[in-house]
């Protein structure tokens, strides 16, 4: 990366690999028309902050290489020194899934990082929780205003009796009932719910509430089917007996995980999704990197960790496919590729559906630009298995876990594949948290991290800045995250109880 000058008051732009035509602009505010850099280049006009300057003269249809990737092509001629904005960037053609390259440079094992730990919640079957929480799982919407009434009355009146234990949580959703239960596709849904139950941070105390015709049969929602964890609402006489049941099961678990301890666990025992949302410009150069390092420390300290979002991956796959392992491995990553295109195309939409209009004004011109700034995340690591869309793993090392890019259903799909902590990157800003995990959000930006300083846990844009560099800030989040995962710092959305609802994803048709 090659940084212009030091100080924020002087012009400074960031052109992040040599083979780079465009740079953008890292001053708050932007930079004015007639601005000369330290280099000589100068601004033909006004040039937003996190937007793209030409540092060459581009002939019409000429390819715009940012990250030393093709992110697309000239609309026009463009003269060195003006504006790139999202209109003068032809899409390119997504790389084709036929001819990619797998396990072609799979990145050798960096040496192992010994001695790190963290305080968690052992659970019986070897996971361990980072928080310790009551989950009440739900089959069907129908009971959800039930289980509001009967949380907010557990929290009042029984939670204060077990106070080892953190939150109680309805794990309550739109599915269930008028919904095509035998289509190929529900078994993603189905599969999320009976997996978010197993989130190592409900340290396995299982309980559904349903209602009693939904097409979602409480009982498929229960390993075992054993119905002495179910409780059905059109069993009981009345509403109050009804509160009643769900309190005294919800009791005896309370007790239960009110006895567990946190007790020092090694740091691969934990399982860490990895998310952005609201991207900017800057996130693919200081906090996407930054968490990349620290994805990087995570692996080699023996953990699992997940990054997801298809559409944001889609379009930088052939960066990824020869870093799968095996030939097995690319072929599943591939077959995720392969199912969200025509996810897509049977909904006669596109990849230029992402990304978001705060994106563009935050200077990203289009997918291809997000796509290579988003798999930063995920660091240098081999890729050693791919999850299908709420799948749980047991595996350690980078995980590719497919999901939308969505915020909320990529942290529903991440909880149910078992993560116990999610590292959020966000540009543009969200107030995104999760009730079942901690998430800690690491701003791209100085000027996010100031406006938002009781939001923000982490703020990465100092690296834009040249105040601290991509390793720094990859410590600092790996050792946050142990901190956080021992209860021992909390994040601002856990200190405010900022929680985004419950969001599955259900390709499969609602009647
Ligand atoms: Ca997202």
């Amino acid at each position: 990366m090659t940084l212009k000058q030091t100080r924020n008051e002087t012009p400074l732009y960031i052109k992040v690999h040599p083979n780079d035509n465009v740079a953008i602009i890292v001053n708050e505010g932007g930079l004015p028309k007639g601005t000369v850099f330290s280099c000589g280049l100068e601004l033909t006009n006004h040039v937003p902050q996190g937007h793209k300057v030409a540092l060459i003269d581009l002939n019409q249809g000429a390819a715009i290489i940012r990250y030393g990737e093709v992110i697309g092509h000239a609309v026009q001629t463009i003269v060195k020194g003006s504006w790139i904005d999202e209109s003068l960037v032809q899409l390119p053609t997504p790389p084709r899934l036929e001819e990619l390259s797998i396990a072609s440079n799979v990145p050798a094992l960096l040496p192992p990082l010994e001695g790190y730990t963290f305080e968690g919640y052992r659970n019986a079957n070897g996971s361990v929780g980072t928080k310790n929480i009551l989950g009440i799982t739900t089959s069907v919407q129908c009971v959800a205003g039930v289980m509001e009434y009967t949380v907010k009355k557990i929290k009042a009146e029984l939670l204060p009796k077990y106070p080892n234990v953190e939150d109680v949580v309805a794990l309550t959703h739109t599915y269930g009932c008028g919904v095509a239960i035998n289509a190929p596709d529900a078994i993603i849904p189905i599969r999320t719910i009976q997996n978010l139950a197993q989130n190592p941070n409900f340290g396995g105390e299982l309980m559904v509430v349903g209602l009693g015709c939904e097409k979602l049969n409480p009982e498929r929602l229960v390993p075992e089917g054993d119905s002495g964890k179910i409780i059905s609402l059109q069993e009981h006489h009345g509403f109050i007996p009804m509160v009643k049941s769900i309190m005294e099961m919800a009791e005896a678990r309370l007790d239960r995980l009110n006895r567990r301890k946190r007790i020092t666990s090694p740091a691969s025992d934990l399982v860490v999704g990895l998310q952005c949302g609201g991207s900017d410009a800057f996130s693919g150069v200081t906090a996407n990197p930054a968490v990349g390092y620290a994805a990087d420390l995570l692996v080699r300290a023996g953990a699992t960790v997940m990054f997801s979002e298809v559409t944001e991956v889609r379009d930088a796959v052939h960066l990824l496919t020869p870093r799968a392992s095996s030939e097995e491995v690319g072929r599943a990553l591939i077959r995720e590729m392969k199912w969200y295109d025509d996810y897509l195309q049977n909904g006669q939409s596109d990849r230029s559906a992402n990304p978001s209009p705060g994106n563009k004004k935050g200077g990203l011109a289009n997918v291809v630009e997000k796509s290579l700034g988003s798999i930063v995340k995920s660091g240098t690591s081999p890729i050693v298995g791919v999850l299908s869309p709420g799948e749980r793993t047991a595996e350690k090392g980078l995980i590719f876990a497919a999901t939308p890019a969505s915020d909320f259903v990529c942290g529903t799909l991440q909880l149910a594949s078992g993560i116990n902590l999610q590292v959020f990157t966000t540009g543009r800003g969200t107030p995104y948290g999760l009730a079942v995990a901690p998430v800690i959000k690491v701003s791209t930006r100085n000027s996010l991290a100031e406006q938002w300083h009781d939001l923000i846990d982490l703020n990465a844009g100092r690296i834009a800045t040249g105040e601290a560099t991509i390793e720094e800030i990859g410590w600092e989040i790996f050792h946050l995250i142990l901190d956080v995962a021992s209860g021992r710092k909390k994040t601002w959305a856990d200190h405010w109880g900022l929680y985004n609802d419950l969001a599955l994803f259900n390709p499969a048709p609602v009647t």
